[in-house]
């Protein structure tokens, strides 16, 4: 049974997750079992408490299966989970900037940015990534690509081998932002490079088109001097590709626009109907509160005044404007 190894290595899972090459042996893999009933939650967090031993890791692998309940009680809750953005200020969102050539560079691994494009090959040869790697894919797809949520969603569901709708949708629309809550990740995939595939492993791996190239090039290739290019037989802009977007000026761009909608977003989350979809951890208090303390439905064009409760983390988790950045 797959559970046995996780069992034996639980004290090191909490440093594996993060990293998309640790993950793939650092964590359960138990994930295509559960989605096809091959195993049950039940079972496995029963041969988990049985002989493993009682550690950091064996918590936070345990409250990742009840993440698994959790998300897919949302989904029986309100089945609207999978085409509906649930916060009703974010149905639409993005669609006016649908561009298919994106849409393609992402899907394809051709974005020119290399964690992006390692996760999205990875993605289609394997039908597995990990947590964050498929984290970092969504954020970047919705925020600094500005691409509607659903064809990113729908994506994931027809190549990962684990897909669960209930997991997979209410995932999306998470990292995409559709709920309102006032916390928001954005992830830096370059900032992802450093701290997570520091040796080029994952990346080299995915995108031998830059196995060449000095590590210290790998967060940025477009950068890398033409002199080091020519040495590394590798011409940027023809084996690999430009950035297909500027991170920066994107970046900079949704949070402008983010912002003049998320204290509406936040005030909706009220609506009894609204809030029962949200389906937040703390109920539907948490998403009164939510809206007590971050909405505004009065003017749609005030950007959101940042609290200083804000700073900390507050309800559901997570903090505004959550930069993924150096
Ligand atoms: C955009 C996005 C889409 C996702 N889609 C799916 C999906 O379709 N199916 C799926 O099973 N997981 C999904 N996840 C959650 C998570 O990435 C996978 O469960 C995990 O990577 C599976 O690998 P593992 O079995 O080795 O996980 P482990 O880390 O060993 O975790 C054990 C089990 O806990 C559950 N689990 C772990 N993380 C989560 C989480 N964040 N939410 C809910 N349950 C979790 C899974 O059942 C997993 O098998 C998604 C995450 C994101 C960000």
């Amino acid at each position: 049974m797959p559970t046995a190894s996780i069992a034996d290595d639980i004290t090191a899972y909490p440093a594996n997750i993060s990293s998309p090459a640790a993950a793939r042996d650092g964590c359960s893999g138990l994930s295509p079992y559960l989605t096809f009933g091959v195993l049950s939650v039940r079972e496995v967090y029963q041969y988990i408490h049985e002989h493993a031993p009682d550690c950091r890791g064996r918590e936070w692998f345990t409250s990742r299966l009840v993440w698994n309940r959790h998300y897919n009680q949302k989904l029986a809750d309100w089945p609207g989970w999978t085409d509906k953005a649930v916060n009703p200020v974010f149905r639409g969102w993005n669609a006016e900037q649908h561009d298919p050539a994106l849409v393609e560079a992402w899907k394809q691994g051709q974005t020119g940015y290399p964690m992006v494009d390692a996760s999205m090959r990875c993605l289609a040869a394997t039908g597995w990534l990990n947590f964050r790697m498929r984290a970092m894919c969504a954020s970047f797809f919705a925020h600094i690509l500005a691409q509607p949520w659903r064809i990113g969603a729908d994506w994931y569901h027809h190549h990962l081998l684990d897909s669960d709708a209930g997991i997979n949708y209410t995932q999306w629309q998470s990292q995409a932002g559709l709920i309102g809550r006032p916390s928001l990740r954005l992830y830096n995939p370059r900032k992802q490079v450093r701290d997570n595939d520091p040796n080029g492993e994952f990346i080299r791996r995915w995108v031998p088109e830059l196995r060449t190239l000095p590590t210290a090039f790998l967060d940025q290739p477009e950068k890398t001097p033409t002199a080091v290019q020519n040495e590394c037989s590798i011409e940027i802009g023809d084996e690999y590709p430009y950035p297909v977007v500027d991170f920066e000026t994107r970046r900079t761009a949704f949070w402008e626009r983010y912002d003049r909608v998320s204290s509406v977003a936040a005030a909706r989350l009220a609506e009894p109907a609204t809030a029962k979809r949200a389906s937040l951890s703390g109920g539907i208090e948490a998403a009164n509160a939510i809206a007590a303390r971050h909405g505004d439905d009065t003017d749609e064009q005030q950007p959101t005044q940042v609290q200083l409760d804000d700073l900390t983390n507050v309800l559901d988790g997570g903090t505004p404007h959550e930069d993924d950045v150096e």
